[in-house]
């Protein structure tokens, strides 16, 4: 995959050429069909070149990506009648492998997966099992009245408690995309095996569970999976509409860090990666982004379907955040836990740039640039929604990764305590990193309502700057060696 970016001007010579090869012809769309019918397309390639080459003309030209199979050689596109003309036009040649008419649900999704309604639910049995375990919280109603719901796991779980702010939080998300229905089940998989009392009652599991606040938001996107069971399976965005009429907004467009900020996202209503008016504009993407200010988080694991990868931030192009080596590495590590589904090889790491094609306004940018979190995107699976019978490998092996992540961070966690010297209390402060350039406007670290900071950090010798609200500054020093280190410092 190194090599699908190795060179952007052999790309651009071979985009030429590839467009213009002759090929098999497209399977013809029937007479009857109508201007309302989508399809899901198989467009063939035949190197990684020319797959890069054609995702990212694809994606200039506002086509649905749903997803690409390097194995299998190819990129699948939901499109219209007018999508494959255009497609015909520019001489990519491909095959349509489903088609869907207006109105019914005409190939029911398997109704043994996560709806909103049963995620509720769920959701609400765990926490009345686990009260002193759990919380839950409404954190937000989307488009269309529906709640949004958030639980935490966690030995303190109450916010309005001293002990709440001395842990970091790890927020999981899925379900952004309405149609990503194994996004849910992952999540939700995260809430069943932490509370499992099996689990709980292992030392190793203990030491994770007692250190950390774990978030989960396993239905984002309520409004929208709601339309993918009852009207259109493959519905992405939300149910944003105006005068009678549904065009959705896509929410991992919508963030407010880099939002529409290299051509990532459209401003066109129709498109899959419509925007929105504005930043934050979305009831949905608003109540994650407004969790995350509450708890300031230290790691953030959205997950995506689908094409087997593991992304980091930046999304746009040629842009890298100031800790890319260890987010990098970390992707690594994470990508070779992850078998792809036909298990041949493993998931593919890299950002969304390097990956796919320029990406602004997403979660992970948010959660990196908002907070410094190490935040990452699994794509998982190699359709949609694949049968049921795939749910369960790909819950365990999820598992084995965010087990991995959490380990690891706790590792390599650096813990601080700001002090106000004239007072003796917790102070918030800001924070910098010497070692750390934050060269993309990110926003600076900062300590929880706790006066506590908490920063994933390699092997190292690093200097810290402490600031107060008044101005107040300090500095100190802290070196990690691949063990937690806890530090306190006072300002006076
Ligand atoms: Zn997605």
């Amino acid at each position: 995959m190194k090599k699908i970016y190795l060179s952007l001007v052999f790309i651009l010579l071979s985009v030429t050429a590839a467009l213009t090869t002759a090929g098999p012809q497209w399977l013809r769309l029937k007479g009857a069909e109508t201007e309302k019918f989508r399809y899901m397309i198989e467009v063939p390639v035949t190197n990684p070149y020319q797959m890069a080459n054609y995702v990212g003309w694809l994606h200039q030209n506002e086509f649905d990506v749903a997803g690409f199979n390097w194995k299998k050689k190819q990129i699948e596109v939901i499109t219209t009648n007018d999508g494959i003309k255009k497609l015909e036009a520019a001489k990519f040649r491909g095959k349509i492998i489903s088609r869907r008419g207006p109105g019914g649900n005409n190939e029911a999704l398997d109704p043994r997966y996560l709806n909103p309604q049963k995620v509720e639910e769920k959701l609400k049995a765990l926490n009345a099992r686990f009260p002193n375990q759990t919380r839950l919280e409404q954190i937000g109603t989307s488009f269309q009245g529906r709640p949004v719901w958030a639980l935490l796991i966690s030995s303190t779980p109450n916010p309005q408690t001293a002990e709440f702010y001395q842990k970091p939080s790890l927020i999981f998300d899925g379900m952004h995309h309405a149609r990503e229905v194994m996004t849910s089940e992952v999540v939700m998989d995260v809430a069943d095996s932490l509370l499992n009392p099996q689990i709980r009652r292992d030392p190793r599991w203990k030491i994770l569970l007692d250190n950390w606040n774990i978030w989960l938001v396993p239905m984002l996107n309520v409004d929208g999976n709601n339309i993918v069971w009852t009207q259109d399976k493959w519905w992405r965005k939300n149910a944003h509409g105006e005068n009678g009429g549904t065009y959705g907004v896509d929410l991992n467009r919508n963030y407010s860090f880099k939002w529409n900020a290299c051509n990532g996202s459209s401003g066109a209503t129709g498109s899959e990666t419509y925007r929105g008016a504005q930043a934050a504009s979305e009831p949905e993407s608003s109540a994650l982004m407004n969790l995350a200010l509450k708890v300031i988080p230290t790691a953030s694991l959205s997950y995506h379907s689908y094409s087997e990868l593991v992304l980091y931030p930046y999304g746009c192009k040629g842009v890298f955040t100031g800790e890319n080596a260890l987010l990098s590495k970390i992707g690594v590590e994470l990508a070779q836990i992850l078998p792809s589904d036909s298990g041949d090889g493993h998931y593919t790491p890299g950002t969304p740039w390097q990956l796919l094609y320029s990406v602004d306004g997403d979660s992970s940018t948010f959660m990196f640039g908002e907070f410094g979190a190490l935040a990452y995107t699994f794509e998982v699976n190699q359709e949609f929604q694949p049968p049921y019978d795939l749910r369960d490998p790909t819950l365990v092996k999820h598992r084995k990764a965010w087990a991995y992540f959490l380990n690891r961070m706790n590792q390599n966690l650096l813990t601080v305590k700001v002090i106000d010297g004239k007072t003796g209390q917790p102070a918030q402060a800001q924070l910098t990193i010497a070692n750390i350039i934050l060269g993309q406007g990110e926003k600076p670290y900062r300590t929880n309502f706790g006066g506590y900071y908490f920063k994933v950090l390699d092997p190292g010798k690093y200097t810290f700057g402490v600031m107060l609200k008044d101005g107040r500054k300090a500095q100190f020093e802290v070196e990690m060696k691949g063990a937690p280190v806890q530090q306190v410092i006072t300002v006076n």
